[in-house]
Formats: structure tokens, C-alpha cells, sequence
């Protein structure tokens, strides 16, 4: 069977990379189907992509913003007219359903519109000066070159996430997608081409982690270092980043709280859809439910009942509820949770082995009776495993949520207002949902977490306009005299 080859984009051309190697994509519902053969890029390619981005910077920082906004509002357009070819290839190359992936698909296009209307703002500030006539106001700055470096769960938001902010600040972009969806990433630059963006201003190498994402992170003339994925490679790069503006999002392990009051249909649905939505893989994924011990039997009868009739499948299938795992070291990473989970004593109420199905599947797995010192109630797992934690009160479902490294995101069902105000008080998550569960990003809106979840930084919002700009503060004198802040008050 004919496999398609892919290039690097660099300098506004398709080439192969130095190494002369490739690697495949695959598809993780049918793993025999390979989707593509892409460059195996290294370090000179990252070098070229480099010098490409820098060479490009004084021509796209100088272009006003409003024209950079056109060319991504192109590119919105663009997103839009391919929405389901780009969904249905998402699907193919990484797994996720395709309502999913749909969704997928419309956050970049979100977030390109809203990005692109964000070149008429990028608002500084004025503010009084305390000197006599003095002007004192804030504007933005690009940083220069971005190096972006992106996982595969979603593979067009959130390179969209960072590509549309960088942009529209004036910055020049080497991007590096993960290799579990190179497709996806190419099908982006494509866009981004044909939407007019001038050579130099994006550049795609694709490659592994280590040679590839650590040359940009180490080199010299990159400012600027977006990185979304594990908490481990998160670790490794802000050690090598030096002096660079750097921004992580990275892993999380978060909760839903189910209190005795809550509403248990809308808390199960709750449930369903941020444990086994994305097959578990997502960082706002929870991972944990913290129930009040009275309603604990009851609403694990209906949470199993429920999971009973999730359908695993190819995510093509429209009535797949639950696709594959991305690759086979992630189903071979929920199997062995299965492993730790029943040593430390908890108990599997559904679920718990990889089914005789082709591709990377996993039974969506309920493990009961969680404790917080259980590994599988602290880590990460990535996969359709949900542990129950039952808890005695409201104060204890605070500090069992809070026991984590984590803190992405949060959720909690209550029909008592005071609880919800509390728990929006209490819980170290840079997330908090009320009565909904805890998966749901608007772009207009930051998105980030606390604790090990990243270093501060937020995407989304005025704040993901913060994290791709510098702020410069400008004074402007007009009394024609030399005046001493601090020392010439009167
Ligand atoms: P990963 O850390 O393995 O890889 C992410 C990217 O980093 C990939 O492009 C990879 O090639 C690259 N990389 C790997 N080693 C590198 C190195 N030494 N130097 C530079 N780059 C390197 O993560 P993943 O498995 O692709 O993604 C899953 C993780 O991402 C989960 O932990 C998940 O929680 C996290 N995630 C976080 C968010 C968020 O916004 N907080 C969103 C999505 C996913």
C-alpha cells in the first residue's frame, strides 16, 4: 500500500530533513494502518529552522497587528472549510471520537478568530504619572523566536493555543509537534500557508523529544519556550532553558467531588465524561472521585451501570463512545496500573484488562476504595481508570482533592451554594467547576494549573496574550525639565 511521505516546513519550503531518516504514524484503533512517513528531524534541522524564524522576525514583528490578525483569520476560515477532513484524520491518527475530535478541530478555530481579533487590542495601559506633566503608559513586545513544543491529546488545539497567540504577538515560531500525530501538525502549517503566512514565520520540524524539542530548548536564539506534556519532560526543560521566557502546562490528576446533596444524575454524567472522555487522556481527564460515604453505594451501582454500556470502538464509528489508547506503551501503562492499584488494596468494580480487539484498547476501569496514599490515587495514569475516594465530609473532600501534586483542574456537584463557594475557596486548582465536571475550556479564558501542573504561566485569554509578549513601560516627559520620581514630590 502507498504511504505518503511528509517534509519539514522550513523557510516557507517542504524539505527533507539532514538526517535522511523517517518515522511512521499509526493509526492506534488499527495499528497495521500507517497514515504517513514523516522526516526524522535533528539538529540542523532545528538550526535551520532557526535561522529561518530569526531572518523572518524584523519583516512580521513590524507588520501591524490588525494585518497579522487577517492572515489568521484566514487561517480560521481555512480551519473551518476542512473541519471534518481535519476530524476524521485526528481520529485516524490518534484516536479520540469523533464528536471529539470535531471539538477538537472548532477550538482552533476558536481560538485563531479570537486571536485574530485580539490584533485590533493587545492592550497596554495608561495610568497617572506622579510627576507634573508625565505620560506613563505599558505596551506590548514580542519576545522573538518561540520554540513551541506540543503533545499529541490534542493535536490542533493546542498547537492552536500557542501558534495564534505567538503570532499575533509579533513572534516567529519552530514548531515541534509530538510524534504520535505529525499528520495533524503538518495539516496545520499547510493552513497556515496557504493563509498567506510569510516564509519564515513558522517552521515545522517534526523528530524525537530529545534531539529535536532539547535543541530548541537549548539554543541560543530562541527567547521564548511554550511546552505542554508530562510533568517529567516539563522538569528536564526548564532545567536546559537558561535565561528563556518559559511557560509549561503540564500533567494532572484531578477530582470530582460527589457530596451527599449533590445531584447524582448530573454528577454521573459528570463522571463519564471527564473520566472516560478521551479514553482518560486528557489533562483535565478526573481521575479521582471523592464521594461522601452515604451516597457511595448508590452512586457506584449507577457509575458501573453506566460504564457498562460505554461502547469501545473505532472512533470513526460515530456511536463509539470510547476510542483506543494513543499507542501500546500507553495501554501497557493503564495495564500496569491495574497491577499497582490492586497491590496497594483497591478494588476493580468494572473493568481492568485490554480487550481482544485489534487496536490499543482499554475497559474503562473503575477501582473502589482508594486511599490517598495509593499510587493510583496520586499519579497520573492517562488512561480510562477512575478511582473512587470515599470521604466522610465536606472538609475532607477539600484535603483528599488538595493531597495531590497536581492542580489542574476541579469539579464539584453540590446543590448547597455555601459548599460551592467554599470548595471555589479551598481547592489548589488553577480549574473549579460547579456542578459540571471538570473538562470544558473556553479560549477567552485562562488555562492553566497550580502546584506541579506548570511554573504560573496561563494560555487562553489576555493571559495567553501575557505569556507571548513582553511588557515595556514608557514614560514620557513634556515638562522640559529634568524631574526625579521618588525625589521631586510635593
Ligand atoms: P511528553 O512530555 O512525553 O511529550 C510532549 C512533547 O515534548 C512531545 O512533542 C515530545 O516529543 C516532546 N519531548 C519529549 N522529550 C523531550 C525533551 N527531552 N526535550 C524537549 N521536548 C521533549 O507528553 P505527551 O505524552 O505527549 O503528553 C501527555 C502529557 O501532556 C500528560 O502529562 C498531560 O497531562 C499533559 N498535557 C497537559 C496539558 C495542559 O494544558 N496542562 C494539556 C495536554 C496534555
Amino acid at each position: 500500500m502507498f504511504t505518503p511521505k511528509y517534509k519539514l516546513y522550513i523557510d516557507g519550503k517542504w524539505v527533507n530533513s539532514n538526517s535522511g531518516k523517517t518515522f511512521p504514524s499509526l493509526n492506534p484503533a488499527k495499528p497495521k494502518q500507517i497514515l504517513g512517513k514523516f522526516q526524522k528531524g535533528n539538529e540542523v534541522d532545528v538550526e535551520k529552522a532557526v535561522e529561518a524564524a530569526e531572518k523572518a522576525f524584523d519583516s512580521w514583528s513590524n507588520t501591524p497587528a490588525p494585518k497579522r490578525g487577517l492572515i489568521i483569520l484566514k487561517a480560521a476560515e481555512l480551519l473551518k472549510k476542512n473541519k471534518e477532513k481535519l476530524a476524521k484524520l485526528m481520529t485516524r491518527e490518534m484516536g479520540k471520537v469523533i464528536a471529539e475530535a470535531r471539538g477538537d478541530v472548532q477550538e482552533a478555530i476558536d481560538m485563531a478568530e479570537y486571536m485574530a481579533g485580539e490584533g485590533r487590542r493587545l492592550f497596554g495601559h495608561t495610568t497617572p504619572s506622579e510627576l507634573k506633566d508625565k505620560f506613563c503608559m505599558t505596551m506590548r513586545m514580542p519576545v522573538g523566536v518561540y520554540g513551541l513544543i506540543t503533545p499529541w491529546n490534542f493535536p490542533l488545539a493546542i498547537p492552536a493555543w500557542k501558534i495564534f497567540p505567538a503570532l499575533i504577538c509579533g513572534n516567529t515560531v519552530v514548531f515541534k509537534p509530538s510524534s504520535d500525530t505529525p499528520l495533524c501538525a503538518t495539516k496545520m502549517v499547510e493552513i497556515l500557508e496557504k493563509a498567506g503566512l510569510p516564509k519564515g514565520v513558522v517552521n515545522l520540524v517534526t523528530g524525537p523529544g530529545g534531539s529535536v524539542g532539547m535543541s530548541i530548548v537549548r539554543h541560543g536564539k530562541i527567547r521564548g519556550i511554550s511546552f505542554t506534556g508530562s510533568k517529567t519532560t516539563g522538569e528536564m526543560i526548564v532545567k536546559e532553558a537558561g535565561l528563556k521566557k518559559v511557560g509549561l502546562e503540564l500533567g494532572g490528576k484531578n477530582a470530582i467531588i460527589v457530596m451527599d446533596d449533590a445531584n447524582l444524575n448530573l454528577a454521573l454524567d459528570g463522571v463519564i465524561w471527564g473520566g472516560y472522555g478521551t479514553t482518560g487522556q486528557r489533562c483535565t481527564a478526573a481521575s479521582r472521585v471523592i464521594v461522601h460515604e452515604k451516597i457511595k453505594e448508590k452512586f457506584e451501582i449507577k457509575l458501573v451501570h453506566r460504564i457498562k454500556r460505554l461502547r469501545l470502538g473505532n472512533g470513526l464509528n460515530p456511536k463509539t463512545d470510547v476510542g483506543p489508547l494513543v499507542n501500546k506503551a500507553a495501554q501497557e501503562k493503564s495495564m500496569n496500573y491495574i497491577g499497582i492499584g490492586l497491590r496497594e488494596g483497591a478494588r476493580i468494580l468494572i473493568g481492568g484488562k485490554i480487550p481482544k480487539m485489534k487496536g490499543f484498547f482499554f475497559e474503562p476501569t473503575l477501582f473502589t476504595n482508594c486511599t490517598i496514599d495509593m499510587r493510583v490515587a496520586q499519579e497520573e495514569i492517562f488512561g480510562p481508570i477512575v478511582s473512587v475516594i470515599p470521604v466522610k465530609d465536606f472538609d475532607e473532600a477539600i484535603d483528599v482533592m488538595n493531597s495531590v501534586e497536581y492542580g489542574l483542574s476541579s469539579a464539584i456537584y453540590t446543590e448547597d451554594i455555601r459548599k460551592a463557594f467554599l470548595a471555589i475557596q479551598h481547592i489548589e486548582a488553577g480549574l473549579t467547576y460547579v456542578n459540571s465536571s471538570t473538562i470544558g475550556s473556553e479560549v477567552h479564558l485562562p488555562f492553566g494549573g497550580v502546584k506541579h501542573t506548570g511554573n504560573g504561566t496561563r494560555e487562553g485569554g489576555i493571559e495567553g496574550i501575557n505569556e507571548f509578549s513582553e511588557t515595556k513601560t514608557v514614560y514620557v516627559d513634556y515638562s522640559g525639565k529634568l524631574q526625579k520620581a521618588q525625589i521631586d514630590i510635593e
